[in-house]
C-alpha cells in the first residue's frame, strides 16, 4: 500500500492543498508566504499542478520538492499526457521520485490551446487510465491520485460512459480519486452513490475552490463546465463593486458547503487555494476537521 492510500485509512482525515508554479519570483515568495500558513492546518499532503502542453515542468518540480524540503511533508506533482511520449513521462517520475515526490495526481491533460480536441502524442497515452497503469507498472510504490467528475467530464458521452471511465483508472492502479471543483453537493453525493454502485472503493475526495472573486469564478467554472448556483451567483452581484464582500460571501458559502460535506463523512478535502490562504484559513478555523 503506497503512503498516499494510508493517509485516507480507518480514523484520518486527508486535507490537502493545490498549488500551482508561479511565474515569476515574486509570485513564488508569495506562494511560500501563503503556504506558511496554510501548513498550520497540518495538510496531510500539498500538490502542485502541470501546466498545458507539460509548459511549466521545471516550475512544478522545482515549486513541489521545495515544499517538500521546506515542510517535511508529502507531496504529489500533477502530470499529464500532454506533448509527452511513455519515455519523456518516465524521466520526469524518475527525477520526482529522486526529488522525494512519491505522489503524482495523474491526468490526461485538456487539449492545447487552440485545439478543441485532445491527440495523443506519437508514443504516448490518450488517456489517463494509461498513464495510471504505466506509472503503477514503473514505479510500484508512488501514490497516484485521479481527476472524478461530479457534474460529468464535459467530453464524456455519457454520465455512466464516464464513471465506467474512471473506474478504468481505480482499476489500473489509483490509490485515490480527487474530484474536479463543484458548487452543489448534491453532485457530489450523486456521484459518491453512483461510484460505490458500480464498486469503485478508493477514497472520493472533495475538491473545492472557495470563490475569492465573483468574475475569477465565473471564469473557471466556464471552463471545467461546473454549474453555480443561483442564489450564489446573486449574493455575489449584490456585491458587484466590493471586493471585500465578495469575498465574504465566498467564504461563508464554501463553509457551509465544507460542513455540509464533512457531516457527510467525506474522507479528506482538498482546496483548490489558487497560492492564496486567506479563504482556506477562514474555512478550516471555523471548522473542527475530523482528525
Ligand atoms: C483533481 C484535478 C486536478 C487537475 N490538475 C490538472 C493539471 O495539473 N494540469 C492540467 O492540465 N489539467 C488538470 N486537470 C484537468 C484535467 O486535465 C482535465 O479535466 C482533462 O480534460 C481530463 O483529464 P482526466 O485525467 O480526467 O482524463 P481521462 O480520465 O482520460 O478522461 C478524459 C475523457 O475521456 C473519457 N475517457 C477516459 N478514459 C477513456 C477510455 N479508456 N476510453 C474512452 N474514453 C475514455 C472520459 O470519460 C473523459 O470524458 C485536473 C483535473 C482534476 C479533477
Amino acid at each position: 500500500m503506497t503512503s498516499l492510500a494510508q493517509t485516507y485509512g480507518p480514523g484520518k482525515f486527508g486535507l490537502s492543498f493545490e498549488l500551482f508554479p508561479p511565474k515569476t519570483d515574486a509570485g513564488v515568495k508569495s506562494l511560500f508566504r501563503h503556504t506558511d500558513r496554510l501548513v498550520e492546518f497540518q495538510p496531510s499532503y500539498i500538490t502542485c499542478t502541470y501546466g498545458a502542453g507539460g509548459s511549466t515542468q521545471e516550475r512544478t518540480l522545482g515549486v513541489i520538492s521545495e515544499v517538500r524540503s521546506r515542510y517535511q511533508l508529502p507531496v504529489a506533482t500533477h502530470l499529464t499526457c500532454v506533448g509527452s511520449t511513455a519515455q519523456q513521462l518516465r524521466s520526469y517520475l524518475q527525477r520526482a521520485w529522486e526529488l522525494d515526490v512519491q505522489n503524482v495526481v495523474a491526468l490526461r491533460g485538456d487539449p492545447p490551446q487552440g485545439e478543441t480536441e485532445f491527440q495523443a502524442t506519437e508514443g504516448g497515452f490518450s488517456y489517463a487510465n494509461e498513464l495510471v497503469e504505466f506509472i503503477r507498472g514503473e514505479f510500484p510504490d508512488m501514490g497516484i491520485v485521479v481527476g472524478g467528475y461530479p457534474e460529468t467530464h464535459q467530453e464524456a458521452v455519457s454520465p455512466a460512459e464516464d464513471l465506467a471511465n474512471l473506474k478504468r483508472k481505480v482499476d489500473a492502479g489509483a490509490d485515490v480519486i480527487i474530484t474536479q471543483l463543484f458548487y452543489d453537493n448534491a453532485d457530489f453525493f450523486n456521484f459518491r452513490a453512483r461510484a460505490d454502485e458500480l464498486g469503485i472503493s478508493v477514497p472520493i475526495v472533495p475538491g473545492l475552490l472557495p470563490v475569492t472573486n465573483g468574475a475569477q469564478i465565473q471564469r473557471i467554472a466556464a471552463l471545467c463546465g461546473a454549474k453555480l448556483p443561483e442564489a450564489f451567483v446573486a449574493d455575489l452581484q449584490k456585491h458587484e463593486d466590493d471586493p471585500a464582500g465578495q469575498f465574504e460571501v465566498g467564504v461563508e458559502f464554501a463553509t457551509r458547503q465544507t460542513a455540509e460535506l464533512l457531516e457527510a463523512g467525506v474522507p479528506g478535502i482538498h482546496f483548490y487555494v489558487l497560492n492564496k490562504s486567506e479563504a482556506a484559513e477562514r474555512v478550516l478555523g471555523a471548522l473542527d476537521l475530523p482528525r
